[in-house]
This record gives C-alpha cells, sequence and structure tokens, in this order.
C-alpha cells in the first residue's frame, strides 16, 4: 500500500505551497503519476480527501495527470514510447525495446509521482 505513504507526501508538498501563498484559496492541486508507479489513480483521490480534511486544501480537487512510460534504448538509440505486456506486472515491471527488443534500456518517463501545479482560485 505505498499510495498511502506516497499520498501524505504530496498532501504535504501541496499544504506547504498553499500555506506560502496564503491568503490564496487553493482550488485545485495537479499531480503527475506515472503509469509505472502502478499507483491506483483512485486510491490516490481517496487518501488526498482523507488526509486533507480540515487542512487549508482540503476543498482543493484533486487532478490527476497519467504520464505513458517512454525509454530511450542503450543498444539501438529508440527514443520514445513503450507499450507494456497486457499482464504487466507493476512489482517487477519488464521493459524492453520496441525495436531491438534489447532490455538495456533507460526509462525516461513514466516512473514519476509529483506535484506539478496548484491552481489558486482568484482572489474577489
Ligand atoms: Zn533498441
Amino acid at each position: 500500500m505505498h499510495e498511502v505513504s506516497i499520498g501524505a507526501a504530496l498532501v504535504d508538498a501541496a499544504i506547504r505551497t498553499a500555506e506560502e501563498e496564503r491568503p490564496r484559496r487553493i482550488s485545485k492541486i495537479h499531480i503527475e503519476v506515472g503509469e509505472l508507479t502502478g499507483l491506483n489513480p483512485d486510491q490516490l483521490r481517496h487518501i488526498f480527501k482523507t488526509t486533507t480534511k480540515k487542512t487549508i486544501i482540503a476543498d482543493a480537487e484533486l487532478v490527476i495527470k497519467t504520464i505513458k512510460p517512454a525509454i530511450e534504448c542503450e543498444e539501438c538509440g529508440y527514443k520514445g514510447r513503450v507499450n507494456l505486456v497486457k499482464d504487466f506486472h507493476f512489482n517487477a515491471p519488464q521493459i524492453t525495446c520496441p525495436t531491438c527488443k534489447s532490455g538495456e534500456v533507460k526509462i525516461t518517463a513514466g516512473n514519476e509521482c509529483r506535484l506539478y501545479r496548484i491552481t489558486f482560485e482568484k482572489q474577489k
């Protein structure tokens, strides 16, 4: 259940940012979640809802952007998207180059889980 600790870390970061921007109200919190993290967006939403109660960001909407995995192949130089096999197992991702089938690949996207934007409500 690493959603819980990751969710809590994101909430902490959002609250810190929100406090710096006081007294404006936060309307949306945008996070990026890579598909390779195996994080479940619904679960993250739920954690967000329960952990932000009575905080400065309690009414903010959580916007989750899913990041598709991408690689750079060390063998043939391919750069780009990878298709994950259907029975992809999140605990042991097996990623190979779609061009040369090499396993010597560098993951360039899909592992992120970060706060990337906070939207503030306009001051009245
Ligand atoms: Zn390759």
